[in-house]
């Protein structure tokens, strides 16, 4: 028998799972660890709340989750509750599939100011993950920038462009729905560095800011390079620039009758954050030049009205003591998912932060390909057995899928009218609804 154990139960673990299971049968066990109660990772805690479709996907790791196999072991902590190297001692191989939850630093003056958050924390504010539940942003001024100008920024955007009847359907927590419907916010700026031929947004995130209720996108045409040169991008990039196009020929009567309007300010890099007692009010850029595909500064600078900002400009993995760790990128130091020998690390955890949840399937299967390589039949390790000794000798308290399910079940029950769930954005809420305290 092969032990495994997953370290992360977001769309990369389960795809892994899904792997092993396809590779060994029954000749596989699959232990799939997640710190919180909740599975799932960045399918419940990063994929916007209005984009149900997307979460869709979860019902497919469910299938997983209840095979023989493999079983959940949630609310455990690996680094606090257990070590790696304990669980290397357990399992034949152990695979960090633990994505990418922090931001990555603005590292600019003035990020330290109130209201200024990464998107990790800003997401999983209005995502309901109990680490971000509490953030509390003053969504009481006119102005919000959003840096970046990958999907992530275009997610922020609309969230915050978004009237409250254009949550229906959505499983956005409810703390976040009753500040967004007080919001004061009118205008957006989606602050790039670069220019619209360098933007990370796919065609059907980006047009659908062409679709809103209240709100408006506009693209300064200037900014836009001539229509032959779009000739040069490849095929999904060019119906990306093709709604920039279209938002770009938004007549001003429109704009003068849409309540909220989100601007794109292109060739703009964020230098400074201004404040007033100790919160944002301000951003200070710096109009950039496109040169061999990198923005160079121009010298010339000005101020755009901040309220709130959010930087969406990438994320990193957290680091595990004793695990090497590659700091420029924000990834474990691996060579095609091999960190050392048993230990494996997979999806973003290895990547890096970029791709599509469906990119993890194919990693999922590398990783289990090397795996299969590296430890042939296994070497006789004690894998679940062993680990629930060890849980019980520390008075762990595991949550089980099953668990989960009341949970899920529970969640399902107190949604609004409407939504698909009200999650629990509280650990020992979620415990509770468990039924197991
Ligand atoms: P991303 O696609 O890498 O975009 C990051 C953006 O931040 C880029 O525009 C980058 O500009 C900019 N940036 C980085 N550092 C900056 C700085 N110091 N100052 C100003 N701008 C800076 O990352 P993401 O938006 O976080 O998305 C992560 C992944 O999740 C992506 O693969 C994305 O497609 C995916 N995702 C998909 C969906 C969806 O399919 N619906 C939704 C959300 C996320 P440069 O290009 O100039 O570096």
């Amino acid at each position: 028998m092969l032990h495994i154990a997953i370290i992360g139960s977001g769309p990369a673990g389960y795809y892994t799972a899904e792997a092993a299971q396809k590779q060994w049968g029954d000749a596989v066990r699959v232990d799939i660890f997640d710190q919180l109660p909740v599975p799932f990772g960045l399918i419940r805690s990063g994929v916007a709340p209005d984009h149900q479709s997307i979460k869709g996907v979860s019902r497919r790791y469910d299938a997983v989750a209840l095979s023989d196999n493999v079983r959940f072991v949630g609310h455990v902590s690996v680094g606090r509750d257990v070590s790696v190297a304990e669980l290397q001692g357990l399992y034949d191989a152990v695979v960090l599939a633990t994505g990418a939850p922090n931001d990555r630093p603005l590292g600019l003056p003035g990020a330290d100011l109130g209201n200024v958050f990464g998107s990790a924390a800003f997401v999983g504010w209005y995502n309901g993950h109990p680490q971000f539940a509490g953030l509390a942003p003053d969504l009481s001024g006119g102005h919000a920038v959003v840096i970046g100008n990958g999907n992530v920024a275009l997610d922020v955007a609309r969230i915050l462009a978004k009237t409250p009847q254009e949550f229906a359907g959505a499983d956005i927590v409810a703390h976040a729905l009753d500040a967004l419907a007080g919001s004061a916010i009118r205008h957006v700026t989606i602050l790039g560095r670069r220019g619209p031929h360098q933007i990370a947004m796919t065609p059907k995130e980006l047009g659908e800011l062409g679709n809103l209720a209240r709100a408006t996108p506009r693209v300064d045409p200037a900014d836009l390079p001539a229509e032959a040169e779009d000739m040069m991008l490849e095929p999904g990039q060019r119906k990306s620039v093709a709604h920039l196009r279209s938002f770009a020929a938004i007549p001003e009567h429109v704009h003068a009758d849409a309540a909220v309007e989100v601007e794109f300010d292109f060739f703009a890099a964020p230098r400074a954050l201004i404040g007033e007692e100790g919160r944002a009010r301000a951003i200070e850029v710096e109009r950039t030049q496109i040169d061999a595909g990198r923005a160079i500064g121009t010298g010339d600078t000005y101020r755009i009205p901040a309220d709130l900002v959010v930087a969406c400009i990438g994320y990193q993995s957290s680091p595990i003591p004793g695990v090497p760790f590659e700091e420029s990128a924000g990834r474990f130091a691996n060579d095609e998912g091999r960190i050392l020998p048993g230990l494996y690390c997979v999806g973003w955890a290895r990547r890096g932060p970029s791709g599509t949840i469906g990119t993890n399937r194919p990693d999922g299967f590398s990783v289990v390909e090397k795996i299969a390589e590296d430890v042939g039949a296994g070497a006789a390790k004690q894998g679940r057995e062993g680990f629930d000794a060890l849980a019980k000798a520390r008075g762990l308290d595991v949550v089980t899928f099953r668990d989960w399910q009341k949970i899920n079940d529970a969640e399902i029950a107190r949604a609004r009218d409407g939504a698909p769930r009200e999650k629990f954005v509280d650990v020992a809420d979620m415990i509770g609804a468990a039924g197991r305290e």
